[in-house]
């Protein structure tokens, strides 16, 4: 299968393209490397094509699907920081939005009618009930949300619409890095808890400010549901083989587990054997205090399973990952 993947060179993307490699589809990287890294990409796919281009390119992505006789997309593509959305809320509608638009136009033009989609979390906002299950009714709290948000309606109306099959996939904390540590997180500026964890243990920070413990959580500290990001391609794969044009797939990828900063920090001394000191700091706005899937819906209609989402093997891929690569990719490569 011909597969046109936006974002390949991106976190996310670039551990699916390996996958789908892996599983003998030929991918197409799409991606303007505004934050993704040429090297992630050649890697993932041993120097596949990638066309590096905007989103908002609509003629751009035709010709590519054309050209390429694409018959599936994953689309990563998108902005996604919560603090940075807060502050530049426009960058977020424009991007992640906009950019989806003009995606799902080219879609139509080319009469492609399967879609893989990276949606989050954070469109529930801050939830009462914990475990988090699809029914719980998005209500996004900041402009992130909101945004992957509006492209779920976008992509619910294209269904509607012109039969588009989509699998909006709603990850909680995607986390970890490939066994063999030539794939990892690598962000400028790096905001992510567990990267940072991981610098400070490298010596590269002080020490990690630990953003408000004064939640209504059992250590004071927020809670998340750290997923391993090979279980997140692994669920791509699955959805992309499952979707059929018309169909509409919206569902939650999380381990099912709760896990809390300070725990982060305490298994974190563990895997690297290095102190790690912190310090609590204010609240970072945005952040609700706890995020937990229910990941049944998962489990039951792509038959997945998380096989790697320990907090160690977590921790231990991403440590190697770090290690390996004190400063990120290389440049060059
Ligand atoms: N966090 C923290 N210090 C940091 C970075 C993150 O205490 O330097 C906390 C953050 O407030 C949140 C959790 O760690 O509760 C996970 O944050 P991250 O940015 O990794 O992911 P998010 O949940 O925002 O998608």
């Amino acid at each position: 299968m011909n597969v046109l993947v936006t974002g390949a060179a991106g976190y996310i993307g670039s551990h699916t393209c390996r996958l789908l490699v892996q599983s003998g589809c030929r991918v197409i990287g799409y991606d303007n490397l505004s934050q993704g890294h040429c090297a992630a990409f050649e890697r993932a796919t041993n120097g596949g094509r990638l066309v590096v281009g905007d989103l908002a390119d609509t003629d751009l992505l035709q010709r590519t699907l054309t050209a390429e006789a694409v018959e599936a997309v994953v689309h990563f593509a998108a902005l996604a920081l919560v603090g940075e959305s807060i502050e530049y809320p426009q960058r977020y509608h424009q991007n992640n939005v906009e950019g989806s638009a003009s995606l799902i136009q080219a879609l139509h033009h080319c009469g492609i009618k399967r879609l893989v989609v990276s949606s989050t979390t954070a469109i529930y906002g801050a939830p009462e009930i914990i475990p988090i299950s699809e029914e719980t009714p998005p209500a996004p709290i900041n402009p992130y949300g909101q945004s992957k948000w509006d492209v779920e309606c976008l992509l619910q109306e294209a269904c509607q619409r012109d039969g588009l099959g989509f699998a909006a996939l709603r990850y909680f904390n995607a986390a970890g890095a490939a066994s063999d540590g030539l794939l990892g997180e690598d962000h400028s500026p790096e905001t992510h808890l567990i990267p940072i964890v991981l610098q400070v243990a490298l010596g590269q920070r002080d020490r990690i400010q630990i953003f408000g413990d004064d939640y209504p959580t059992p250590d004071g500290t927020c809670v998340r549901d750290y997923v391993h990001v090979n279980d997140l391609a692994d669920a791509h794969l699955k959805a992309l083989n499952l979707l059929q044009p018309g169909q509409k797939i919206q569902v939650n990828l999380g381990s099912g587990t709760g896990t809390s900063v300070l725990e982060i920090v305490e298994h974190a001394r563990r895997v690297t054997g290095h102190e790690i000191p912190c310090a609590v700091a204010s609240r970072r706005p945005g952040d609700p205090p706890c995020l937990i899937a229910d990941n049944a819906l998962a489990r039951s209609m792509l038959k997945w399973k998380p096989q790697h989402s320990s907090l160690d093997s977590i921790l231990t891929s991403a440590w190697r990952w770090h290690q390996r690569h004190p400063q990120g990719y290389p440049s060059s490569e």
